[in-house]
Order: C-alpha cells, then structure tokens, then sequence
C-alpha cells in the first residue's frame, strides 16, 4: 500500500520543528522513518502534516555528564552501538544493541524515535526502564524531564503531547562492581524479540543480592520493570531454590498476549527461562567482581 497524501517540511532547529507541531493539525514528526513509513503505508496513521527532524544535528550526540550519559534523541542505533562511551558505561545497552532490527534499519533508526514509538517488543524502552533512565522532552512553551517509569502508556503510546519533541535521554551509568546481562529470544536475528530480558545485580559485601533489576519485553502491553520480584530477590542469598520461586512467581505477575507469533504461555515459559538464565550470568558477574 501507499500513505495517502501528506505534506513535508523539513526542520533545520529544534525551535523550527517546535513551531510547525504547535501550529499545524494532524502532523508527526519523523527521526529515522524505521517504523513511521511502514505505518504509513499500511495507513495506521495518516497525518496531512510530516515534519523532518533528521536534519537536527543538536540533537545527534552522546556525552558523559558526571554520572550520566547523555543520548541525543537523534543518535542512530548503529552509532550507539558503536559507541565506546556506552560500552564502558553501559555495557547491557551495548549487548542488547547488537539485538536491534538489521544493519540498513540501525542506521537510520534512532533512540528518540525508538522510546518514541513505544513497542513492546524494541529494546530501548526496557533499556530506559532497566536502566531507571530520564527522557527530556521540550515543547514551544515548556521542556520536562519525564522518568522512564511514567513515559509508556500502553502499547505503541507514550505521555508526550503532540506539541512535544523527546530531546534527549540520560543514563546513570552502570557501577563498575554490578553483574548485568541480557538475553533475547527472537525467531529470526533482526527480528523483534519474543521476549528479551535484562538485569543488573549487586554482590554485598555479606554476600546477599543487593540492587536487583529486572527488565523485560515482549510480556505485556509495554516493556516491564519488574519491581515485586526485585523485592523478592533483594537482601536474600542467592540459591537456586530463590531463583525458582521467583520464576513461578511470574505466573501471577505476567499474562502475555498471544499473536501469529507465540502463545501466551510459550511467551511465559520463555520469560521464565531468560530469566533463570540473565540472572545467573548477572549474578556470576557480580560476583567475580566482588
Ligand atoms: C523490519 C524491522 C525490524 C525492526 N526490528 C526492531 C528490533 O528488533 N528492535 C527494535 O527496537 N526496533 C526494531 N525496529 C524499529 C526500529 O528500531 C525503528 O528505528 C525505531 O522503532 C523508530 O525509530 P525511527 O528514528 O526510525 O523513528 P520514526 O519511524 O521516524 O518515528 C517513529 C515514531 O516516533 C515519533 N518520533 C520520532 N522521533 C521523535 C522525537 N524525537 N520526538 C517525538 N516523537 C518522535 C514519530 O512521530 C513516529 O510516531 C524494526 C523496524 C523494522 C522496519
């Protein structure tokens, strides 16, 4: 299929992008075009107004700010792939990066499009989640600071307003003595996960788990922090009983949807599985760290 027809604009500043949002109807911006033209096409979406961002270079950078790393809403996904800032800081973000579509899609797609769209499926939103991430967002009149837990929605939707560009997003950087691992179950490499996990763990000094976070995707409406079995888990002593108790907890906890794709409970056996398998390398991790 074909869009219907539209107008465009091309944005040389943020301020310009801004502008044309607050005075027009019906009008999307688009970054890398990785998932808008596809909507597009199959008119899920039918704006009579596209304004292009991708011209804003302010807004492709990655930068250390103190205990941040800072990403530009138009930094590709192949750059922060690449990038050694995020592999020395971020290294679950690097791992989970080579997870993302195919290398033509990674080069156009960017972050700020990637948390903007709001799959369940795509790895950044459970990144920002995970990673207890800051999405700065700007309109005409006002810029805000969102953090990651109230950004989603629900599937494919977010708190940004209509007027609103997502600018930027900010990462505490991972301590050096923290475990983390990511693992994705996906049918096809490049494609959308089934269902991917990440994790981040302490060691103690007693020996206890201590700072567990538990990220998933592909299980629910949005991407999920896993807060109650973090709370399990933390100030106990690791033991594979723990982990198996935790894992038939998820029964209570999840109820994935099914598609053409996977069943619900094929989803659920997988999450419980990735799981088992994240915490462990984590926990291994921390631990040879200590
Ligand atoms: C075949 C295929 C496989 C894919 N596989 C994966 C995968 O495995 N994992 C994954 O994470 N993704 C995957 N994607 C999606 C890809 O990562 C996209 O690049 C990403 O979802 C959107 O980024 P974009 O820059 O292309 O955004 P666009 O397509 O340009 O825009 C997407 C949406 O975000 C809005 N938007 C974009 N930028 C901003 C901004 N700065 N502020 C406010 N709104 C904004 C647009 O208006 C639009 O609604 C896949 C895509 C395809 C086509």
């Amino acid at each position: 299929m074909k869009p219907v027809p539209f107008n465009y604009l091309c944005a040389y500043s943020l301020g310009e992008a801004l502008h044309h949002l607050r005075n027009s109807e019906d009008t999307k911006v688009i970054a890398g075009g990785q998932s808008l033209m596809p909507m597009l096409n199959f008119r899920v979406v039918q704006p009579s107004l596209l304004v292009d961002i991708s011209k804003l270079v302010e807004l492709d950078f990655i930068r250390q700010e103190s205990d941040e790393i800072s990403i530009g809403a138009l930094t590709r996904h192949s750059t922060v792939a690449n990038s050694e800032l995020v592999k020395k800081d971020l290294p679950v973000m690097h791992e989970a990066l080579k997870h993302v579509a195919h290398l033509a899609i990674r080069n156009r797609g960017t972050i700020g499009g990637s948390l903007s769209h709001a799959d369940p499926a795509a790895e950044y939103p459970m990144l920002s989640l995970l990673l207890d991430a800051k999405i700065y967002c700007e309109s005409l009149d006002e810029k805000r600071v969102i953090p990651a837990k109230e950004f989603f929605a629900g599937s494919l939707s977010t708190v940004l307003a209509e007027d609103e560009i997502l600018t930027q997003i900010r990462f505490p950087k991972i301590g050096s003595n923290t475990g983390w691992a990511f693992e994705e179950f996906a049918q096809r490499d490049g494609d959308f996960a089934l269902v991917a996990v990440g994790i981040l763990v302490d060691k103690s000094a007693d020996g206890q788990i201590e700072n567990v976070r538990i990220g998933m995707m592909g299980v629910g409406e949005t991407a999920l922090r896993l807060n109650s079995l973090e709370a399990t888990l933390n100030r106990q002593p690791y033991s594979d009983g723990l982990l198996e108790e935790v894992i038939r907890g998820l029964s209570v906890l999840l109820s994935p949807n099914a598609d053409l794709h996977a069943s619900s409970e094929y989803r659920l056996y997988l999450a419980g599985q990735l799981l088992k398998r994240t915490f462990k390398a984590a926990w291994n991790m921390a631990s040879t760290k200590k």
